[in-house]
């Protein structure tokens, strides 16, 4: 949701509290939803002086699928965040975030801050085997009958042609 803060921002108070849930469910990473629960958001905007500082505490559980093994894979985190906020967007910075009008929008910082956290690749462990390319089976069991003799017979034909 949006939070106004411009009690902070004028000086009549110098501590918000903030407790949010925001529904991230239809974001897509990869080609899943990983957020069926909605993410709690706890935090403080702080005002010193002129400087407006919110610190926020974000926890989720994450859905998704090994990318290698297609196993799901879920996992609970927590991450903190910190930003100052201004009202205008004359201080250029990725730092700074604007809040128009003093409308924090939580939904969309909560989001940007959640998608930098996410791993690149979504694996069930870091060294999985992922499944063969040839019967499918998942090599994480261990191996298969295949152990690269019925290669793939575009790979054996140009075996052939390098030979
Ligand atoms: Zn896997
Ligand atoms: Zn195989």
């Amino acid at each position: 949701m949006k939070w106004n803060v411009q009690r902070v921002f004028t000086g009549e108070t110098s501590h918000l509290t903030i407790e949010d849930a925001i529904d991230l469910s239809k974001l897509e990473f990869q080609y899943f939803h990983p957020f069926k629960e909605p993410v709690r958001v706890t935090g403080t905007v702080n005002g010193a002086g002129s400087i407006v500082i919110l610190r926020m505490k974000m926890e989720y559980t994450f859905h998704g699928e090994c990318s290698r093994c297609l196993k799901p894979v879920s996992f609970q985190n927590e991450i903190e965040a910190e930003h100052i906020l201004v009202t205008s967007t004359e201080q250029e910075s990725d730092d700074l975030v604007v809040v128009d009008q003093f409308m924090l929008d939580l939904d969309e910082l909560v989001e940007d801050d959640i998608w930098m956290e996410l791993p690149s690749k979504c694996l069930c462990r870091p060294d999985c085997q992922g499944l063969c390319s040839s019967c499918g089976k998942n090599l994480n069991d261990g191996p298969c009958g295949c152990s690269g003799k019925e290669a793939d017979p575009r790979l054996a034909a140009l075996a052939a042609l390098l030979d």
